[in-house]
């Protein structure tokens, strides 16, 4: 299954440009072809993300994004770290809504191998967002066995997200389609363990769920998807989904994370996940996603739209 492999210790805690977090998009790449996606990447489903490893003035290394390839070629191999998104399209099936995309995604990086906590050294990330990659393949597996939808959907999983949105920024500053043809952004982050709050196993909420319509749209279609209980988190600015928002897109994340404990530690397992919970709110992703791509275009509310970055 999607799940396992990505959460396996054999991805090495899929770390930004890390060997781990490559064999990871290969892997993603190969489930993308596998469910019939078109290619949308600069190299088939790859769009490749320029990420080396910059000195800071305080001394410490860090990831960075560069401007393009050619400065990634004056670092030195050994600081070059280079990053791929991984990309795929289904083509809508209305003459007039294809042209318009809505955009579906989830990141694959995570962590990688760093301090042992309990002897466990490899941050396996699978809720975290093992989870959320799943998600985004199942549902365009789902999608893509079933009727055409009328609006093209893109399909991505971004690397670089736990080191400071790089790969959705590439992304941004270089988009396979027109960014003024993005229409909508459901993000998949952490769905692999229930929350109480927000009503137990099969139930997901939805960042930012009132400052657009998307989130009333899903419950007036019966999907269990409910608001996020937590605004105090600000879970709706900390993902990938802020950097469409502030371009003014309507962009949520669909979650079910339950602020447990193992977040950002080795213990985040897949021997955690709660596949029967996960596999129903993959379900409610396959719902939602239907609707943003058949239905109306949700629209911010009242005071609802992040100002622009
Ligand atoms: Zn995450």
């Amino acid at each position: 299954m999607v799940m396992s492999a990505l959460a396996d210790d054999s991805m090495e805690g899929r770390m930004t440009g890390s060997r781990g977090s490559a064999k990871a998009a290969t892997f993603i790449a190969q489930q993308m072809g596998a469910v019939g996606l078109v290619p949308a990447g600069d190299s088939g489903y790859f769009q490749r993300v320029p990420i080396a490893l910059t000195r800071r003035s305080n001394g410490q290394e860090r990831l960075s994004l560069l401007t393009d390839f050619a400065s990634l070629d004056t670092f030195p191999a050994d600081k070059r770290r280079p990053g791929l998104n991984v990309v795929g399209m289904i083509r809508g099936s209305d003459p007039v809504l294809a042209r318009e995309v809505v955009l579906v995604d989830a990141h694959y990086d995570h962590l990688g191998i760093g301090k042992p906590v309990n002897g466990d050294s490899i941050y396996n990330g699978a809720d975290d967002d093992a989870s959320g990659t799943t998600a985004v393949i199942e549902i365009a597996r789902a999608i893509a066995a079933g009727l055409r939808p009328k609006r093209t959907i893109l399909f991505v999983a971004t690397t670089g997200e736990e080191v400071g949105l790089l790969g959705t920024r590439w992304f941004i500053l270089h988009p396979p389609v027109a960014l003024t043809s993005i229409v909508s952004n459901l993000e998949i982050e952490m769905i692999g363990r229930p929350d109480s709050l927000a009503g137990g196993p099969g139930r997901a909420w939805l960042t930012g769920y009132a400052r657009s319509t998307m989130g009333a749209m899903f419950t007036a279609a019966g999907l269990p998807i409910v608001a996020d209980a937590r605004p105090s988190e600000h879970f709706f600015e900390r993902s990938d989904n802020i950097a469409y928002a502030q371009m003014g897109i309507p962009a949520h994340a669909l979650s079910t994370y339950n602020m447990h404990t193992d977040y950002h530690r080795p213990s985040d397992e897949l021997s955690r996940i709660n596949f029967r919970h996960m596999t129903q709110v993959i379900q409610a992703g396959v719902g939602a996603v239907r609707i943003l791509a058949d239905g109306a275009i949700p629209q911010w509310n009242k005071d609802g739209r992040p100002a622009a970055q």
